[in-house]
C-alpha cells in the first residue's frame, strides 16, 4: 500500500477544483482496502471514497484525511441465478464470499431469462453498460454515458431518461469500516431515493461499496418514452441538423452516420420516399459542417448535391415527407434495437451536456424540486404551463418539476454567467466551471440560485453534488 501526503486532486475531480488530500491511497484489491482503512483508523482519520471524481464539489482548503480511490476492478457474467449461492439477507450477515466469487466466473449466457451482472466498485460506469449492450442484457441502456464508477452508481442511485440505478440492483456487498468486514446487503438495506442511498446519510456513511449485482434481462424492452429520446426517433434528421447539432467533435461519427444512410439508399432504390430522405438528411448535414474534413471527402456527391440546394421549395416538401415518414414508422414498427437506443443516447447526452473531460461540471448541480399536489395546483395557478410529472411509489401523490424549466423560462437564467462560473447554455441544471473557479465562488453562484428560485416560486432546492 502507498500512502502518499498532499495529493493533488485537480486532475481527479470533473469540477475541475483544486484541491488537495492530506493523505491519499489507490486501492486495487479488497486486501488493500483492509490495509488502508487500518491506516485511516490507526491515524485517527477520516475516510472519503473516490471513484471517477464526476458528483463531489471538493473545498478549497483541502481533503483533510485519508482519500482512497476506489479502483477494485472485475466484471462477471451468472449464467443463471442459480450458480449463485443465496445470501441470507435477514441479518445482513458478515460474511466473506470474495475468494468463492472470484471463481465462479460463468461468461457463457445460457438459457434464464435472468442474468446476474456482478461488477467491483472501480469499474467504469459506462463501460459495464457497453459490456451488458454488447451482450444483449437490457436494464442498464438508458445510463449509458454517464461518468464515474459503479460504487457511486449506488451511492447516487443515478438515474437518466426515466430509470434508476435502483430499479436492477439484487445486492450491494460492502465493507463496513467500523468493523473491517464485508456484508451483502439488499435493494431495501439501500434506502435508495432520488439521486439518495443509505451510503449518504449517517447509517451508511461507515459503508463502502466493493461489488454490485444487477439483474438483467436477455429479453427486454426498451423504455423510449421519455420526451429527448421520442423527439431523436421521431426526427432524427431534423434533431441532427437543427440549432442543436452536435459540436464539432462529434462531426466525424454523424457524416459518416449520414453517408452511410445515403449510400445504402441509393444502393436499394426500393424505397424512393427513404432515398429522397436520406438525400435530404445529407443536403442540410452538408450545410451544417461545410468546413468539416470529412465533408470535404464526399466531393463525389457535389455536382447533385448543388443541383438540388437550387430548389427550396423540393427540399422543404420532401423534409415534410421524410418527417411524416419517420413519425409513422416510429409509432407503428418500434424496432429500436438495444445499441441504436445506446447511441441516440449518448447523442444527445453530447449535444445537451458539457464534455466534462474539457470543461468543469459535476453535471446536475442541483436535485429537481419534488412538491406535493396541493403546492402544485398552487404553481400550477401562478405558471399553468408548468411542466410536472408524478413521483416515486408513496400513497401521497408527488410531483417531480423540471428545475431546468424554471431556470429557463421562468427566471431565464439559462447561461448566464458571474465571473468563472455559470449555468450551462444548452442545460441550465448544469452549473459549469469556466476555469479557476474556488469551492466558495461556486457554492455563492449556487446558493444565489437557491434563492432567486425560493423567492420566484418557493421551493426549496437542494444539491445533488456531494460537498466534501
Ligand atoms: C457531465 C456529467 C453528466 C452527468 N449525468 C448524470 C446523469 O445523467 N445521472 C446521474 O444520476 N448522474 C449524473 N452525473 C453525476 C455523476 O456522474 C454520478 O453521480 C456518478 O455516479 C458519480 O460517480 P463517481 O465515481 O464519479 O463518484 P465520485 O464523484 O467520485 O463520488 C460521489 C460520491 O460517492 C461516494 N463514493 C464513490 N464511490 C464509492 C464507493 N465505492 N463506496 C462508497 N461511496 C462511494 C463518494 O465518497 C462521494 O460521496 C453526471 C456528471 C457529469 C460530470
Amino acid at each position: 500500500m502507498n500512502v502518499k501526503n498532499n495529493q493533488e486532486l485537480f486532475d481527479l475531480n470533473t469540477f475541475k477544483i483544486k484541491s488537495v488530500a492530506k493523505y491519499f491511497v489507490v486501492v486495487k484489491d479488497i486486501d488493500e482496502l483492509k490495509q488502508a482503512v487500518d491506516f485511516a483508523k490507526q491515524n485517527q482519520l477520516p475516510v472519503f471514497v473516490l471513484g471517477g471524481g464526476s458528483n463531489i464539489l471538493l473545498s478549497d482548503e483541502g481533503v483533510n484525511g485519508l482519500v482512497i480511490k476506489m479502483e477494485i476492478k472485475g466484471i462477471t457474467f451468472l449464467s443463471s441465478l442459480r450458480d449463485f449461492p443465496e445470501p441470507n439477507f435477514s441479518t445482513a450477515q458478515l460474511v466473506e464470499p470474495l475468494k468463492n466469487l472470484a471463481q465462479e466466473n460463468h461468461d457463457s449466457l445460457v438459457s434464464s431469462k435472468t442474468i446476474q451482472v456482478i461488477a467491483s466498485a472501480g469499474e467504469i460506469w459506462d463501460d459495464l453498460v457497453k459490456q451488458t449492450i454488447e451482450k444483449g442484457l437490457y436494464g442498464l441502456e438508458n445510463l449509458s454515458y454517464i461518468p464515474g464508477t459503479v460504487g457511486a452508481s449506488v451511492v447516487q442511485n443515478i438515474g437518466a431518461y426515466g430509470v434508476e440505478v435502483k430499479d436492477v440492483i439484487d445486492w450491494v456487498e460492502v465493507f463496513d469500516i467500523k468493523t473491517s468486514k464485508i456484508k451483502k446487503v439488499t435493494g431495501n438495506f439501500c434506502d435508495f431515493g432520488y439521486r439518495d442511498s443509505i451510503f449518504k446519510k449517517s447509517e451508511g456513511k461507515n459503508l463502502i461499496v466493493i461489488r454490485v449485482a444487477f439483474n438483467l434481462q436477455k429479453n427486454g424492452k426498451l423504455k423510449t418514452d421519455y420526451k429527448d429520446i421520442q423527439e431523436y426517433f421521431e426526427n432524427k434528421s431534423f434533431w441532427i441538423t437543427s440549432s442543436q447539432a452536435p459540436r464539432k467533435d462529434d462531426s466525424k461519427a454523424i457524416v459518416d452516420d449520414e453517408k452511410l444512410c445515403f449510400s445504402s439508399s441509393l444502393r436499394k432504390k426500393k424505397n424512393f420516399l427513404s432515398f429522397l430522405r436520406a438525400k435530404r438528411n445529407f443536403l442540410l448535414f452538408l450545410r451544417e459542417v461545410e468546413r468539416s474534413e470529412t465533408t470535404k471527402q464526399s466531393s463525389v456527391f457535389c455536382p447533385f448535391v448543388r443541383l438540388c440546394e437550387r430548389s427550396e421549395a423540393i427540399q422543404r416538401f420532401l423534409f415534410f415527407c421524410s418527417s411524416l415518414r419517420a413519425k409513422r414508422s416510429n409509432s407503428e414498427n418500434p424496432k429500436t434495437t438495444l445499441k441504436e437506443l445506446r447511441n441516440a443516447i449518448i447523442k444527445i447526452r453530447k449535444n445537451k451536456l458539457p464534455d466534462w473531460k474539457k470543461i468543469g461540471t459535476v453535471g446536475s448541480f442541483f436535485k429537481n424540486p419534488i412538491v406535493t399536489e396541493e403546492q402544485l395546483n398552487k404553481l400550477l395557478e401562478k405558471y399553468p404551463e408548468l411542466p410536472h410529472y408524478k413521483s416515486g411509489v408513496s400513497d401521497i401523490p408527488q410531483f417531480k418539476i423540471p428545475l431546468a424549466y424554471i431556470l429557463d423560462k421562468i427566471l431565464e437564467l439559462k447561461g448566464i454567467k458571474e465571473g468563472n462560473v455559470g449555468l450551462y447554455e444548452n442545460q441550465p441544471l448544469v452549473l459549469v466551471n469556466f476555469g479557476n473557479a474556488t469551492f466558495e465562488e461556486i457554492k455563492n453562484f449556487a446558493q444565489k440560485i437557491q434563492k432567486k428560485v425560493k423567492q420566484e416560486t418557493g421551493l426549496d432546492i437542494d444539491f445533488e453534488v456531494v460537498e466534501w
